[in-house]
């Protein structure tokens, strides 16, 4: 079973080499229902400034739980399957809770998974050129994408509990 040093990954998954970008990314070795459990992820929580020590390598992984507060590993031994999932502006996968990454449509077997970084990030941390092709690419991932209603809209309950809650606020 393939399981990271950390997390939990579903069996129904492995890792491959991402069309995107040539890099590594996660892909359904058999078909997904949506709903279906594919991570459960496991780490350290720290600060910003713990996380602007980490190696440029580790900086890849961490995401947020809090506005103030990251989550992730903090050692190379520590990075699994995990950790290598990719960005996509139309992403197959989402967030049931802080910790747990599920299907958010039925997925086939081949296919790679992928979340929007927007529901899971905040700060500025986050600045990356995406070139994932899809209809609705953003070319620029931000932490403040969250704030974008159309996304919003989209991802509705697949965001982290915390950033769910600050949409509710800004209503
Ligand atoms: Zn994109």
């Amino acid at each position: 079973m393939p399981i990271s040093k950390m997390s939990w990954v579903s069996p129904k998954l492995k890792e491959g080499k991402s069309p995107v970008e040539g890099g590594r990314g996660v892909f359904a070795r058999t078909n997904i229902k949506k709903g279906e459990v594919l991570t459960v992820y496991g780490g350290y929580v720290f600060d910003i400034k713990k996380f602007k020590n980490l190696s440029e390598y580790l900086k890849d992984f961490p995401y947020h739980v809090s506005d103030k507060l990251l989550f992730g590993p903090i050692r190379n031994q520590e990075i699994g399957i995990g950790e290598f999932y990719n960005h996509s502006c139309e992403p197959n996968a989402g967030f049931r809770d802080c910790i747990t990454l599920v299907a958010i449509n039925n997925i086939k077997r081949g296919e790679e998974i992928t979340f929007d970084y927007a529901m899971c990030m905040t700060s500025n941390i986050l600045n990356l050129r995406c070139q994932c092709g899809k209809k609705n690419c953003r070319k620029k991932i931000r932490g403040s994408d969250w704030k974008i209603p159309a996304l919003q809209k989209r991802y509705k309950e697949y965001f982290i509990p915390f950033i769910t809650e600050k949409i509710k606020k800004l209503k």
